[in-house]
């Protein structure tokens, strides 16, 4: 409390959040984008799309109390690339003037045009959100571009807001930037790049802007030291133009680097409490008392509704030592985050209770603002608190049965009877395959008429009856193309399943589907992930009879095909009142009762998918050991119910394997098929290297474009990667899975895999 002529003047807390998403409650801003691409709207009627949009979702911040809105989130593509457009440093094989750069031009750098590939895209930290990744070179100036952002302060001051600005931090936008060329450090930059911003900072400053927010998330990463170093110099020089510069940090611990934050020349600090709440004791121990300390209370990356009781207790301590310069906040920006709950009318309101997304989330930072200020805000409290205790005892997410089944699973659970040796001789006599036996990646082109006949069903437009034999009928025509191609191990195709998790989502207990709970991908693709909210189980098969059905038409041995527990968890919003090793052990145990129904049945090949098992790895490397052996331990249990000759594979579509090869051996899965044709078989190095010990199925053509290979180029990568694996443990399959593909190109390409197969074994 601050005493002015006798009278004490509360001092509030301030309260803002560090983004928002843009896409929309609609998604208009992907159908508006979409159609700019088509030619069916103008650039100004796209334009006017994104200011709706941004200023609805201002109006909104304002409408919640906030102190802030927050101007800089929006991006029509990517906000890491519209932080290049602005900073003037765009790749020169482009050719495009950044001060002038139209719409048009940024599309093409996101998306390629004729004659230059996009930038290159990957996930943003440990997020599905993907931003373009800008390119430097020694010759990359930062003389400043388009003025967008500039024009989106204008416009959110003169709709009367006080304005946070917010762009990446200086040192992570040259962190997530790549540069080919080698003998400089990207650091090399700073000086120019400080420039820069220090110019879009006065012009800010000029504009009457008082705050802005940089991100700086790489220091939740294990970072050199000389990226460490650079932070004190860097913020000094963006001190003392006239605007408080918040750094914000999420989605891990900051802890070790406390004392220099603390000693930063900024205004405050953010800190993600969701992520990492143990650090938060460090900061109140040596936080100056007249720095903002910005806490991350609310989760930006997931839908729960927050414990505001609990939260409540943490902040109000934290007030009493910090008064004004308390802030609080969702964890980090709120774009991984779907946009509004109303809309969710399927929902019952009992599951609803427990959620919020970003439109719930702003009300509950003005709940927290509210109760810290002494304003009545009980109702909202006790209706939160009823909520929260019903979702802690709820028997919807508390099954006993599964706690039992984990509580009594035998410790050589994830192991399976006999070691690989011993499975490979039984294999082998059971089926007998050629050396370099074929297979695909389970899924066939989707075409329209499938993607029609799903959708007809989910209206009710067609029949059970009538959706299944449609089904049938494109299994029975994807087996009768493999056979006739002489693929040895076929698949069904997966053409009854819409997404490879929400398939199985759909079908386990303690899952939920949104009807709008979209979040934004890259670019205008949004993906809408199952919510996890209780205890997984699977009360009867998921896709035996589609397997036996396969299998019966055709001598060769069909290959079922099951998503991995750590992708199910990966790729879904997982609940956050149990540790998620244990969620995961959940699922892993729903899946192993699916292979062991699949062996039952008569399939003795089976594939469990984990293409997200890397994603899941911690920011910090010193946690990958912990979160690796839990991964592992649950993709074997899902695994480890059948006999020796019964056959596992997994696949997994990336290709960076060389820092967790070991942890991937350990899996013990009979087979691996892994994406390797784009990087011309160089990652199998490393598992020739390593002594991989199982099979491999290394990718012999890209799936992603439809150009289909020749035999000669798949026969150059089957001899490279002879060199590093013995023949009798090297299978032939393309990178991944074929849905998105046509059928000509599939077609021809398989046939040209075939014959470069059928050379390569004679020259054996
Ligand atoms: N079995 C899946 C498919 O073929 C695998 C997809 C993936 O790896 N992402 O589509
Ligand atoms: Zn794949």
């Amino acid at each position: 409390m601050t005493v002015i002529h006798n009278v004490t003047v509360p001092q509030n807390v301030k309260t803002h959040i560090l983004g928002f998403p843009r896409i929309g409650a609609q998604r208009e801003l992907k159908f508006a984008t979409e159609k700019f691409w088509r030619g069916e709207i103008t650039e100004a009627e796209l334009v006017n799309v994104g200011q709706t949009l941004r200023r609805r979702h201002w109006a909104w911040q304002a409408e919640a109390g906030l102190d802030f809105v927050t101007v800089g989130d929006f991006a029509w593509y990517d906000q890491i690339l519209n932080a290049a457009a602005l900073l003037g440093c765009l790749p020169a094989r482009f050719g495009f003037d950044a001060k002038r750069l139209t719409l048009a031009q940024y599309f093409e750098l996101a998306r390629g045009n004729a004659a230059q590939p996009a930038l290159e895209m990957t996930k943003y930290f440990d997020t599905n959100y993907h931003y373009l990744v800008p390119e430097l070179s020694s010759e990359t100036t930062f003389d400043g571009g388009v003025e967008w952002f500039f024009h989106e302060i204008d416009d959110a001051q003169t709709q009367g807001h006080a304005v946070k600005a917010v762009l990446p931090g200086p040192l992570t936008f040259l962190w997530l930037a790549k540069s080919k060329q080698l003998g400089y450090s990207k650091l090399d930059h700073l000086p120019k790049l400080l420039d820069r911003y220090t110019q879009v900072l006065q012009k800010l400053a000029a504009k009457g802007v008082k705050q802005i927010q940089l991100d700086e998330p790489i220091l939740g990463l294990e970072l050199p030291t000389e990226w460490i170093a650079a932070f004190a110099p860097t913020y000094q020089a963006l001190a003392g133009h006239g605007l408080n510069v918040l750094v914000a940090t999420y989605f891990d611990s900051v802890e070790s680097h406390a004392q220099l934050l603390a000693d930063l020349p900024v205004a405050g600090v953010h800190l993600d409490l969701v992520r990492a709440p143990e650090q938060l004791p460090a900061f109140i121990a040596l936080w100056p008392r007249n720095k903002i300390l910005s806490l991350g209370v609310i989760d930006g990356r997931n839908i729960w509704a927050a414990d505001l009781g609990k939260v409540l207790v943490t902040i109000q301590e934290v007030k009493t030592l910090l008064g004004q310069y308390l802030w609080i906040a969702p964890s980090c920006s709120l774009l991984h985050t779907p946009v509004d709950l109303a809309q969710e009318t399927q929902l019952d309101t009992e599951l609803k209770s427990w959620l919020a997304f970003a439109k719930q989330k702003l009300a509950e930072i003005s709940v927290l603002k509210r109760a810290l200020n002494g304003e009545a805000v009980a109702a909202e409290l006790a209706a939160n608190a009823v909520a929260q205790a019903h979702r802690r005892s709820s028997p919807r997410i508390h099954n006993p049965a599964v706690a039992a089944r984990l509580a009594a699973l035998p410790s050589d659970a994830d192991q399976r009877i006999s070691p690989f040796a011993i499975r490979q001789a039984a294999q082998r006599a059971r089926f007998n395959l050629p050396l370099l036996p074929t297979t695909t990646i389970g899924s066939f082109p989707q075409t329209s008429e499938i993607r029609a006949a799903r959708a007809a069903f989910k209206q009710g437009k067609l029949s059970a009856a009538d959706y299944d034999a449609a089904m049938k009928a494109e299994i029975a025509l994807v087996v009768r193309k493999q056979d006739e191609l002489g693929i040895d191990v076929p698949v069904h195709g997966e053409a009854e399943r819409n997404d490879m998790v929400e398939y199985f989502g759909e079908q386990l207990a303690g899952f939920a589907f949104t009807q709008f709970g979209w979040v934004q991908s890259y670019g205008s693709r949004c993906v809408k992930p199952p919510v996890l909210f209780g205890d997984v189980s699977r009360p009867q098969p998921m896709t035996v009879a589609w397997s036996s059905y396969a299998q019966s038409l055709t001598a060769k041995p069909m290959k079922g095909m099951l998503t991995g527990p750590v992708t199910i968890l990966q790729w879904s919003f997982v609940r956050d009142d149990q540790p998620r090793s244990l969620t995961c052990q959940q699922i892993a145990l729903a899946i192993r009762d699916e292979v062991v129904d699949l062996e039952n049945a008569g399939i003795g090949i089976i594939q469990i998918d984990e293409p997200a098992f890397r994603e899941g790895l911690p920011l910090k490397q010193s946690h990958w050991a912990a979160y690796l052996a839990w991964a592992g331990e649950a993709f074997r249990i899902s695994a480890s119910g059948v006999a020796n000759d019964t056959q596992i594979h997994t696949h997994m579509c990336y290709s960076e394997f060389n820092d967790i090869l070991p942890e991937i051996a350990a899996m013990d899965a009979d087979v691996i098929t892994i994406e390797t044709s784009r990087s011309d078989m160089e990652l199998l190095e490393a598992f020739g290297e390593f002594k991989y010990p199982n099979e491999i199925g290394p990718g012999v053509y890209d799936i992603h474009s439809p150009r289909v290979p020749t035999v000669n180029e798949m026969l150059r990568l089957i001899a490279k990667a002879l060199d590093v694996v013995p023949a009798d443990r090297l299978w032939i399959n393309p990178d991944c899975g074929l849905k998105t593909r046509a059928w000509p190109e599939t077609e021809a390409a398989l046939v040209n895999m075939l014959q470069a197969t059928q050379t390569a074994r004679s020259a054996l």
